[in-house]
């Protein structure tokens, strides 16, 4: 569900022409609703209520201040993945005490500064890693809550890109190195070993890897409890898939109910870090088209958006439904939606039946609110794109355009050139 709908034939964000919009703060810009984004954790949190449990957004999927301050309010935790990333969701007002931290690679200033931070607990990915927070939380003289990041080699059935519970994958500890690996964490003297994690992929769409990582978690979790560690947090990552295109994915609410009867005899506090399925349907990208052009081989939409601003297309061959801001009839053609960077791989859109569209026109790109702007890069110097949230019929800018100053803001050019 979500609010971008026709009326009359012209494109909503809620109850505000996106035609309005683009008017008002030019091309291309990302575009999010509030009412979605709410509607969307609202109906998550929701899939797991009668068990403890948290939601702790992963920031990486849209790491804006105002959908961060706009999950916080609503409850909701982070899932970060950097010491920016901790920035920002404190910068949000996300409760430190609703933050995990996962990553394979997190450095020693981060650490330091998540710690004095009070963040919730870190999901450690590997044996030098627990060494290491050890010894950092020991110079704060602090004690470091700490879940392992359990690799459950589960394939997830996703883009290989994006999945990443495999055996091969970098992500986590292999689940027969995991008690070694907790029982020297529970000797450490500046850990407490609190949780049991694991995230196995993005983009699923079937809950039945999610169930089958949740059995050998809870597996793992038994043994445990053997040698006497207690788990009071089990943390079960994101991944749940969204609709770009004919992809069917189980709606929030059965995932929730699947995974909680899994989880009935358990004593711990589920934590849950989805992005996706949250801010991907709440946001779209709006773009411009500039020329059109077709040789005997193809046809070419060239618009003002390219894989420096939405790179999924480029990166993992991502479809993203294509739709005139303003309808007409017209025929489709089979054509690519390309955009202005120098590069072959430059498309939103690839050997698609589209509308004929015209220069000039508005085009929105769907489903772009997760992994669009926060993947989004200056290649080609291109200024990073506008945000706008829209909310209860008004449009706030909550990230402005780039500047050419921007651009080159830092960068000097030593006495030797001068
Ligand atoms: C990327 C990531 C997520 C979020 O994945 P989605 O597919 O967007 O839900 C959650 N947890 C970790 C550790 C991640 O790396």
């Amino acid at each position: 569900m979500h609010h971008f709908n026709y009326q009359a034939g012209e494109l909503y964000c809620e109850n505000v022409p996106v035609r309005r919009i683009a008017a008002k703060v030019g091309t291309p810009f990302y575009l999010y609703s509030a009412a979605t984004l709410g509607h969307h954790y609202r109906v998550f949190e929701a899939a797991f209520h009668g068990f403890p449990h948290l939601v702790c957004f992963a920031v990486k999927a849209n790491a804006n201040l105002a959908i961060l301050s706009l999950l916080a309010r609503l409850g909701c935790g982070a899932d970060i993945v950097s010491g920016g990333e901790l920035h920002r969701a404190l910068a949000a007002g996300v409760d430190p005490g609703r933050i995990v931290y996962s990553g394979v690679g997190k450095r020693g200033d981060e650490i330091r500064a998540a710690l004095k931070a009070g963040i919730l607990l870190f999901n450690m990915e590997s044996s030098q890693e627990l060494e290491e927070i050890n010894r950092i939380a020991g110079h704060l003289r602090k004690k470091a809550p700490v879940a392992l990041r359990i690799n459950p080699d589960i394939d997830a059935r996703t883009h290989p890109y994006i999945s990443t519970g495999l055996k091969k994958n970098k992500f986590g500890i292999n689940l027969e190195e995991a008690l070694a690996d907790y029982r020297r964490a529970q000797e450490l003297p500046n850990l407490e070993v609190v949780g049991v994690a694991c995230h196995i992929g993005s983009q699923i769409t079937e809950i039945s890897p999610f169930v089958e990582a949740l059995e050998r978690l809870k597996e793992l979790i038994r043994r445990l409890q053997e040698l006497g560690i207690g788990i009071r947090y089990l943390d079960l990552g994101g991944g749940l898939g969204i609709q770009y295109d004919q992809e069917e994915p189980p709606h929030p609410r059965e995932y929730g109910s699947e995974l909680l009867k899994h989880l009935q005899e358990l004593d711990v506090t589920l934590i849950l870090e989805p992005g996706r399925v949250l801010v991907g349907n709440a946001g779209i990208l709006v773009t411009k088209v500039l020329y059109t052009k077709e040789s005997e081989a193809k046809h070419f939409i060239i618009v003002d958006a390219g894989m420096n601003d939405l790179a999924r297309p480029s990166l993992y061959g991502s479809y993203h439904g294509v739709c005139p801001v303003v309808q007409q009839s017209r025929p489709l053609v089979k054509a690519s939606l390309v955009g202005p960077i120098c590069e072959s791989g430059d498309f939103l859109a690839k050997d698609r039946k589209l509308p004929a569209f015209r220069p000039g026109e508005l085009v929105a790109v769907m489903s772009a609110g997760a992994y669009g702007f926060s993947m989004s890069s200056n290649y080609n110097a291109r200024p990073r794109v506008a945000e706008i949230l829209v909310q209860d019929g008004e449009f706030y800018v909550i990230r402005k355009r780039e500047t050419y100053r921007q651009l080159t803001w830092g960068e000097a050019i030593p006495e030797f050139l001068k």
